[in-house]
């Protein structure tokens, strides 16, 4: 099934709601109980059965992150889907259930900081290796293929670069291959692409950024086939104990109902802001999928339904300070980590590094990233005006 809008809202507001079940109330039950009772030792031993669809204990099915699992599942046409207690624990159970000793994982670069150190610091101890490669060549990123890869990785675009891959031409060449493929999808969220449409067998994305979207609750989220979902909720899943929590569920579950509305107004946003960003003199370079100037474009445009959200620019300045004091005076934009909540926030590559280290000659270290949210787009141009304006005055 491919969502059309209709069933995007048929998934949204219906799917998975038994509302006879729970007294007819409209919103969800949040079912907070460790353990479920049975009637009958028969009902019991059928239960211990199909341990991935019967209520017996919340470390494994829930009610309430059941119904958030079947929408999560349709939104990205996929059998099943489990969800976890933030977006790395989903990486973690995703990549720990497709590899093991000896076997090697080719991954793009720059993917999200604790992927990377999932990879560099926890599966280097159990002999797994990996190689990180630029994704914007497909020919080349797959020349990096060796006997014992296992998994490739992905994100796509991932959160600073926004660099993307081609999916279908990764996709393909992996299955022909037997090679399991893995995306963090976060940036697009389902409604924007589907990548398990173009080939791609595990598809995970942060519910802590959009799905959420009121930077009130972490959640993580994999969907793929029934064969894998399975596989990971028997070993992963259940032996880490890293799933959702039916409050953080129930938090997912309406954050999902807004969704598609709070999407289109961060679209409708992000264009307007991009278009002020690129009349600026102290911008010197934008990055941002489905502007003409991005590297990828014809991919992106292919690929992605929708760029939104994110920019990333080069702020054109000599000093770490004028870089600071723009930051630092922005009474919008919040200085923050993480995004896809209702405020809009700011972040520069600088504050990751010593400030003995800044060279303006390096562009990398005049990188900004915004995240444009729910506020009037004309009260965040404001805010950004009054910083240009500021610059030059130390
Ligand atoms: C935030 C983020 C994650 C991690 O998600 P958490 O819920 O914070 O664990 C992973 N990938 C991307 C691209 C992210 O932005």
């Amino acid at each position: 099934m491919k969502p059309n809008n209709e069933d995007l809202s048929y998934i949204i507001n219906h799917l998975g709601e038994d509302h006879a079940s729970y007294f007819n109330a409209i919103a969800p039950p949040i079912v907070q109980t460790s353990n479920f009772r049975f009637e009958t030792v028969e009902d019991m031993r059928t239960a211990f059965k199909d341990e991935m669809s019967s209520y017996i204990y919340s470390r494994g099915v829930n009610p309430t992150v059941d119904m958030l699992r079947k929408k999560l599942a349709a939104l990205d046409s996929a059998e099943d889907a489990l969800v976890f207690n933030s977006g790395a624990a989903a990486v973690f159970a995703g990549v720990l259930a497709n590899v093991q000793s000896g076997d090697h994982i080719l991954s793009v670069h720059h993917p999200y900081s604790w992927t990377v150190h999932t990879f560099d610091q926890i599966l280097k101890r159990f002999g797994v290796t990996v190689t990180y490669a630029d994704g914007t060549d497909t020919d080349k990123f797959l020349s990096h293929v060796q006997s014992n890869t296992k998994l490739i990785f992905l994100e796509s675009p991932n959160s600073w670069f926004l660099d993307i891959q081609d999916l279908e031409a990764i996709g393909s060449f992996a299955k022909k291959k037997g090679i399991v493929t893995m995306i963090d999808n976060t940036y697009c969220t389902p409604l924007y692409q589907r990548p398990y449409e173009l080939c791609i067998d595990l598809v995970m994305q942060t519910a802590t950024k959009y799905i959420g979207g009121h930077s009130d609750t972490l959640g993580g989220v994999l969907t793929g086939s029934k064969q894998m979902m399975e596989k990971i909720f028997k070993s992963e899943y259940l032996a880490i104990g890293s799933g959702i929590q039916p409050m953080n569920a129930w938090l997912l579950l309406r954050g999902l109902r807004t969704l598609p509305a709070r999407l289109d107004r961060i679209d409708h946003s992000t264009k307007k802001v991009l278009a002020f960003l690129k009349e600026q003199h102290k911008v010197e370079r934008i990055i941002f999928p489905h502007d003409p100037s991005f590297p990828q474009y014809e991919l992106a445009k292919k690929q992605m339904k929708k760029a939104f959200g994110l920019i990333s620019f080069y702020i054109k300045v000599q000093k770490l300070e004028e870089i600071e004091q723009f930051c630092n005076g922005m009474k919008t934009f919040r200085m923050a980590v993480s995004w896809g909540g209702h405020e809009s926030l700011i972040i520069p590559k600088c504050a990751g590094m010593e400030r003995a280290a800044f060279n303006p000659q390096e562009p990398v270290h005049r990188l900004i990233r915004l995240y444009i949210g729910l506020e009037d787009a004309d009260f965040l141009i404001q805010d950004l005006a009054d910083g240009f304006n500021g610059i030059g005055s130390l």
